[in-house]
């Protein structure tokens, strides 16, 4: 690497250390700035933009955290490393977190390893940097031409949107430049009601609809893109290679959803995205346009108001799922539904704390019950898992309740609830129901909601877990470690649990990094006073592990798969838990 004319800066309180890095940095050609605190760090940052900061963690004034998130946050194309204390895992995991690039631990005996580290974060920024320089290239080509065309070709009378001719164009153009590594993207944009608003109040407020939300479309991806009118109510979009598809999807909707005023009445439009993608859905623009109809053809099949992708298999997928999902409307009332109950283990006692309830679907003739991981999205997309999920609850409460006059003592009952749930802003109603429906103990109910509720809305989602904890109820963050919630956001909710994933606990012991960070998440979680669940324990080797460092709550295979009720109970009465399964068996 050519470190000629870079700038590093390096902020270390340690004034031994620090000269040493600086000396070491001078040699091999960087220039070097200093400073001995992260205030100073970052004032020196702004005046000199280095191109790499090294910081530290723990310093006087201002801490290392502070400097990483004001850059990431600032410039997050400049590569900060943050230098942790020794053996400080969980600080090096919060660096990351926070936007650091790499981190270099505490003592620094061998700096070349700080020259690798350098080396790497720097190629790493370059590469940032010319992939967009690229990127910048073609948008700037694709608004050209579009205004070009624009220019050019006739427009639809109606909406004043350019015609198709002009879309296929600009396709081409972004083909000769020869500048498509990344997908542009057709996307088959359909206003869901126009119909009915055309049916009902006449064609001159569905045109004036149609226009106002055309108008509406185009401001918004204007920087990106172009639009067309396709057919009647259907506009086709063609985005620009680096266009974030899922975040236009949104803005779409978001746009399209918010009322329109037409001749002094409010109307209020839903919208189906069908999205082809170049070239896997095909090399050519009319191929394109197909099957992105296609897709929208099927959104629409679905109930509309959604977006989906094409794909060669959807047509067969998608009849398979309308299966499913006729299935599940009726399995409720035919009461199809039953549910599961896998035990908690104390990790040194061995005997059983509480158990998780998992629904199961036994469809009419089947032996065997159909996963929840193929049947639980559909209840979801389609608002099913709000019913659904009361009746989960209510079956656990009052079997729960059923248990206990029957002997067993007071365990933890943990249901799972799904953010549609929570979404439907009647979840904190629908467990007050149940609670006095079913006699159950709310200080024995524990709710596991998932990572992606958290990432919601902070104050409506803080708002309503205020709510739950008031009642009594406990609440545990499930599948932790698969999402991206920071720590401070967890701080700052009523949790009392925190369940780490299968996904990491398979790879225990074995993988040295997944050991590190699954020890880290255990301190952390300490240090919020949270009781850890391992789930997905399967090994004694993962269960040692654990119990060594103090995971207080072990699930898994390796005590006990689900069990069906009564299969539960028996188990739940033995007086001796798991204990006979000790570590030197
Ligand atoms: P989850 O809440 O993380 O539940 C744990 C899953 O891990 C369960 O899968 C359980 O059977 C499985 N598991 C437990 N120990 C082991 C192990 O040692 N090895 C392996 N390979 N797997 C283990 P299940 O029952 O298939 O449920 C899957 C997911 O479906 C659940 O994940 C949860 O997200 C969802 N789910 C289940 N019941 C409900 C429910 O009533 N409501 C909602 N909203 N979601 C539910
Ligand atoms: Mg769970
Ligand atoms: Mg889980």
């Amino acid at each position: 690497m050519h470190v000629n004319n870079l700038a590093v800066l390096t902020i270390e309180d340690d004034q031994d250390l620090r000269r040493g890095i600086t000396a070491f940095l001078r040699d091999i050609g960087f220039k070097v700035l200093e400073a001995e605190n992260g205030h100073r760090g970052l004032e020196l940052f702004e005046r000199e933009r280095p191109d790499l900061v090294l910081t530290d963690l723990k310093m006087p004034v201002m801490d290392g955290f502070t400097v990483i998130s004001t850059i990431a946050n600032r410039n997050p194309d400049i590569p900060v490393v943050a230098i942790s204390g020794t053996g400080v895992v969980n600080d090096a995991v919060e660096a990351i977190r926070l936007g650091a690039w790499d981190f270099i631990t505490k003592p620094i005996t061998d700096l070349g390893e700080l020259e690798t580290i350098a080396g790497k974060v720097l190629a790493r920024a370059e590469e940032r940097r010319e992939r967009r320089n690229h990127l910048l290239g073609l948008e700037d080509l694709v608004e050209k031409q579009s205004r070009r065309l624009s220019d050019l070709a006739n427009v639809d009378a109606l909406t004043g949107l350019p015609a198709k001719s002009h879309l296929e164009e600009l396709f081409q153009q972004a083909l000769l430049s020869r500048g498509l590594h990344g997908n542009p993207a057709l996307l088959s944009i359909d206003l869901d009601n126009l119909r009915s608003v055309n049916h009902t109040y006449g064609h001159d407020h569905g045109d004036l609809l149609l226009m106002e939300a055309g108008k509406r479309i185009k401001s918004l991806v204007q920087p990106f893109g172009e639009i067309c009118r396709l057919s009647g109510a259907t506009f086709a979009l063609l985005t620009s290679t680096h266009a974030d598809l899922p975040h236009v999807v949104r803005e779409i909707k978001t746009c399209v959803e918010a009322p329109f005023s037409v001749f002094g009445q409010e109307f209020f439009l839903g919208v189906s995205v069908g999205i082809a993608l170049f070239p896997a859905d095909g090399e050519s623009f009319e191929k394109l346009v197909r099957n992105a109809d296609i897709a929208l053809s099927e959104a629409k099949a679905l109930g509309g108001n959604r977006h989906l992708f094409y794909s060669a298999g959807l047509s067969q997928r998608l009849r398979e799922h309308m299966k499913l999902e006729t299935l599940l409307r009726r399995a409720l009332e035919r009461e199809e539904y039953a549910l599961h109950y896998q035990p908690k283990v104390d990790a040194e006692t061995r005997r059983i704390v509480g158990m998780e309830s998992l629904l199961r679907w036994y469809p009419a003739g089947a032996k065997e019950p159909v996963s929840p991981e193929s049947f639980i999205p559909i209840l979801e997309e389609t608002g099913m898992i709000v019913p659904v999920g009361e009746w989960v609850l209510h079956t656990a409460c009052s079997q729960y309740v059923a248990w206990r006059s029957a002997g067993m003592p007071a365990l933890r009952l943990s249901v799972n609830v799904s953010a549609c749930q929570f979404d439907s802003g009647t979840l904190s109603d629908m467990v007050a129901r149940v609670l006095e429906q079913t006699g159950m103990d709310p200080s024995c109910l524990c709710l596991e909601l998932t990572e992606s509720i958290v990432m919601r809305d902070m104050q409506q989602t803080l708002a309503t877990l205020g709510t739950l904890a008031d009642r009594g109820v406990k609440l545990s963050l499930d599948d932790f470690g698969t999402g991206f919630s920071s720590l401070a956001y967890l701080r700052r909710m009523p949790l009392h649990e925190l369940k780490i994933d299968r996904s990491f606990i398979m790879n225990l012991p074995g993988d040295g990094n997944v050991a590190a960070i699954t020890e880290s998440i255990i301190a952390m979680a300490h240090s919020l006073n949270l009781t850890v669940v391992a789930e997905g324990v399967e090994t004694k080797e993962q269960l040692d592990f654990l119990a060594a460092r103090r995971c207080q709550e072990i699930q898994g295979f390796y005590f006990s798969r689900p069990l069906d009720r009564d299969d539960f109970f028996t188990c739940a009465s033995r007086p001796d838990g798991f204990s006979r399964k000790r570590p030197l068996e």
